[in-house]
């Protein structure tokens, strides 16, 4: 049986690019890069263009770019120089919303704990947050607003440039969680004026544990972790050359296909969205445009998201409920009834998402798939008898 994966937002598969860029990394650029001799130096020389490469997929200066042990680690080191900056001025308020990674909003409960105050804004129905409730939340004290620029469960991509203008009108600092992003829509930290943005590498099949943020020049980012020079400072440890190289590799590959893969993504996305559509009681979860073009998240009323999985697996299809956080813990995924799906409803989702080596073959197979499992675990579900009876009235039509 062929694996399809189709988890892409979860993890990507590492491209033969990157592996390839990172094998001498292992073999014989395995120097530190602050020793003096020649293989440092030459680990050293990997690292400087390797961060030449990632900020001119960014559109900056390699001085703006921090390396970082992924995703979450930028997150967190974002959000704890928005909240330090704030605190020196006297400034303890930040803004975000409710459909944001966990990286952000458990970093935002710690520094509650630690004082500061906390808005969420809420989303529309489809995900989307208002910029107008942006402009309306920020305070004189407010230190930092942090919007995602994709959201990883259904895909919405937030309207960050307008709140990125709105922000420095306002003179508040703006962060934008794009590990969704950066490799699968264009991404230019210039263009949307952010003055941090994270990203990592293994969302677009770079190597895991390795990410980075843009910090704009002048600002004074917070450190993490404490130690060493490396990374001006702002990251101590010594360098993951191997994984630097091959995020940059892969970043590189990403942009050089952005469009190609864009499209060719977006249309198996979209046959996806109307082939699953026609199961009853279904709804799409997200919008229809201003989606990820490879993400598709449903809710199938009368089941449950992992019994579908789980059978989905069985027949070599690689799925999620939802984010592979929330997977694992029975609480519904937050972005779900941040949208307005109620309990029962958001338990039975599904998010499939995809990347450009799926195939047009792979998404027939799947959208003949779901709706044999859907229906055959709705056969033994006693909340879809009691819909069928008239015991219960059905929430998606
Ligand atoms: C995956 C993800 C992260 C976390 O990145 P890691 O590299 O796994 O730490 C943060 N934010 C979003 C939106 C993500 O999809």
């Amino acid at each position: 049986m062929n694996t399809i994966y189709a988890d892409n937002a979860a993890t990507t598969k590492i491209s033969k690019t990157a592996l390839a860029a990172m094998l001498p990394c292992f073999e014989e650029n395995y120097g530190n890069p602050s020793s003096l001799h020649t293989v440092g130096q030459n680990a050293a020389e990997a690292l400087f263009n390797a961060r030449r490469t990632v900020a001119e997929c960014l559109g900056c200066d390699p001085k703006e770019i921090i390396f970082t042990g992924g995703g979450s680690e930028a997150d967190n080191q974002a959000l704890l120089t928005g909240a330090e900056l704030g605190a020196r001025k006297g400034k303890k308020h930040i803004i975000s919303d409710a459909i944001e990674h966990h990286a952000v909003l458990h970093s935002l409960k710690r520094l509650e704990k630690l004082g500061y105050e906390v808005t969420l804004l809420p989303v529309n129905g489809e995900g989307f947050v208002d910029p107008e409730d942006v402009r309306k939340a920020i305070r004189p004290d407010t230190a930092l607003v942090t919007i995602m620029m994709a959201n990883n469960e259904i895909g919405t991509i937030e309207p960050i440039k307008e709140i990125a203008e709105i922000c420095h009108e306002k003179g508040v600092l703006f962060h934008t969680d794009a590990v969704q992003a950066v490799g699968h829509i264009p991404v230019n930290v210039k263009e949307i004026g952010c003055d941090m943005l994270s990203l990592a590498g293994h969302k677009f099949h770079g190597p895991k544990g390795v990410g980075a943020l843009y910090a704009r020049k002048g600002l004074l980012v917070s450190t993490l972790i404490e130690g060493g020079a490396q990374e001006r400072g702002k990251r101590a440890g010594t360098e993951n050359i191997p994984g630097i190289v091959g995020m940059a590799a892969a970043l590189k590959e990403a942009t050089d296909n952005l469009e190609a893969n864009m499209a060719k993504i977006t249309k198996l996305r979209d046959r996806l969205i109307e082939g699953l559509s026609v199961i009853p009681h279904s709804i799409l979860n997200g919008p229809r445009d201003k989606r990820l073009p490879g993400n598709v998240n449903m809710c199938f009323e009368g089941i449950e998201g992992e019994s579908l999985l789980l059978l989905l697996d069985q027949k070599g299809i690689c799925a999620s409920s939802g984010s592979a956080c929330t997977s694992g813990s029975l609480d519904p995924s937050h972005v779900l009834l941040a949208i307005g799906r109620i309990h029962d409803v958001a338990h039975g989702s599904l998010r499939l998402s995809l990347c450009e080596s799926n195939t047009e073959e792979e998404i027939e197979t799947i959208i003949k798939a779901v709706p044999e499992v859907v229906d055959y675990l709705r056969r033994i579900s006693p909340v879809w008898q009691d819909l069928q009876e008239g015991k219960r009235t059905y929430v998606i039509q």
